[in-house]
């Protein structure tokens, strides 16, 4: 049975703070000790740079029901509809940057942590920038679209002394935590076979969204790097966040060549770890699917569709259903970073984590363009 939830918005933010508080305290002794809470001042302030779709509809409506964090100021190309976010969350309109002047928000208090969510190609110098200004990091997946660059990003944040993550907002969700619990104290055994496959149907009507997604110096590639990384980060979750050692892979199959001229419109992999387990995965913007699977000897997981996309997971175990309650995956992940850096914690999509997923990405693409095994050098 689904626990129930609380119907007024005051009880609901409170009661979604509780469960992120819950699963991070679950989630703490995976990757390092959990402390004691630090007192709490005050809410982190975010930036948002980037104000698209996704920071439009889901990252800033999330920001006003976050307890531990809120929007205090954002990076965008238009300085009008910065200065209309500033009015509608209320922040100063001081705190409206464009992408040249992220090196103002040095010595900002209002901002603590810079979230990217450009198109993929520029996360690293927006990363390095707001690095630079000495603030902590959320950038958006794919992470970048190199590991030349990814390593850039590390390096950066390292020498400004401030943390960088990725938008995983998976890890922070209880029905995906859940998975990772299961796989971590084999619960069913080793998982040994996976599969997995995450897309959805591109519109080809040339909107910005498309654009860019469309351009492969922009987006790195087509639906590996946008949807493919959550099947990545699935099969790598099953394993205990262990990387591949090899990856096979073929691009395919091809129904618009006109629209995908740039970018692959489906890609196929698998992915062999050290021990043998493997992973056969897709993505693709041929059609709407999002589906993983893992098996061990004597039993499996499962996440029905859609398994990434931002509704309710459906989890299901050769023991039974897993009824967790539902949570919104943005205010999770974004309170639960948050919580991350109050405490002192180690996060649960660190950089390296973002850096691993790109190696296996470019291997993956290697591949597919070779025909070849391609060893992964993550
Ligand atoms: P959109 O195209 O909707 O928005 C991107 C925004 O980036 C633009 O609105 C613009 O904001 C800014 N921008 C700066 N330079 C450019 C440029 N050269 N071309 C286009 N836009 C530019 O993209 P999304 O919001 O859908 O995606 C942004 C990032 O977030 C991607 O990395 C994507 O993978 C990730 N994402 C992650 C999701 C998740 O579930 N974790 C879901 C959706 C996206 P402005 O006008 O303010 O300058």
């Amino acid at each position: 049975m689904r626990t129930p939830q609380p119907s007024s918005p005051v009880s609901r933010r409170v009661f979604l703070g509780q469960l992120v508080v819950a699963a991070a305290l679950v989630l703490a002794p995976r990757r390092g000790r959990a402390l004691e809470p630090l007192p709490q001042t005050k809410k982190l302030g975010v930036a948002l740079v980037g104000l698209g779709g996704y920071s439009t509809h889901q990252l800033g409506p999330a920001l006003r029901a976050t307890r531990h964090c809120r929007l205090t100021g954002v990076v965008t190309g238009s300085r009008e509809k910065g200065v209309k976010w500033a009015h509608n969350y209320g922040f100063p309109e001081r705190n409206v940057f464009s992408y040249d002047t992220m090196e103002r928000m040095a010595g900002n208090p209002d901002i603590d942590i810079v979230y990217v969510v450009t198109p993929n190609l520029l996360h690293a110098g927006h990363c390095i920038a707001a690095a630079k200004a000495g603030k902590h990091v959320i950038c958006e997946k794919p992470m970048a679209t190199s590991v030349a660059d990814c390593d850039a990003m590390i390096a950066a944040c390292r020498a400004a002394g401030v943390r960088l993550t990725v938008g995983y907002r998976l890890h922070y969700e209880p029905h995906h935590a859940e998975f990772a619990r299961l796989a971590r104290e084999k619960v069913i055994g080793p998982f040994l076979r996976m599969s997995g496959a995450n897309g959805f149907e591109m519109n080809s009507s040339a909107t910005a969204k498309t654009a860019w997604r469309l351009d492969k110096r922009l987006a790195g590639g087509g639906p590996l790097m946008d949807m493919g990384v959550y099947v990545i980060q699935a099969a790598c979750m099953a394993k205990v966040e262990e990387a591949p050692v090899a990856v096979t892979a073929q691009f395919g199959p091809v129904t618009r060549p006109k629209v995908f001229s740039e970018v692959e419109e489906s890609i196929t992999w698998t992915m062999e770890f050290a021990g043998g387990a493997v992973a056969n995965c897709r993505a693709t913007y041929g059609e709407q699917v999002s589906n993983f699977r893992a098996e061990a000897d004597h039993g499996w997981a499962q996440f029905e569709d859609p398994a990434f996309y931002y509704a309710e997971p459906m989890l299901t175990t050769s023991r039974g259903p897993v009824n967790l309650p539902k949570v919104n995956h943005q205010v999770a992940q974004l309170d639960g970073m948050a919580m991350e850096l109050l405490d002192g914690r180690p996060s649960l999509a660190p950089g390296e984590m973002g850096r691993r997923d790109i190696a296996i990405a470019e291997a993956i693409y290697a591949a597919a363009k070779s025909s070849r095994r391609v060893e992964v050098q993550a």
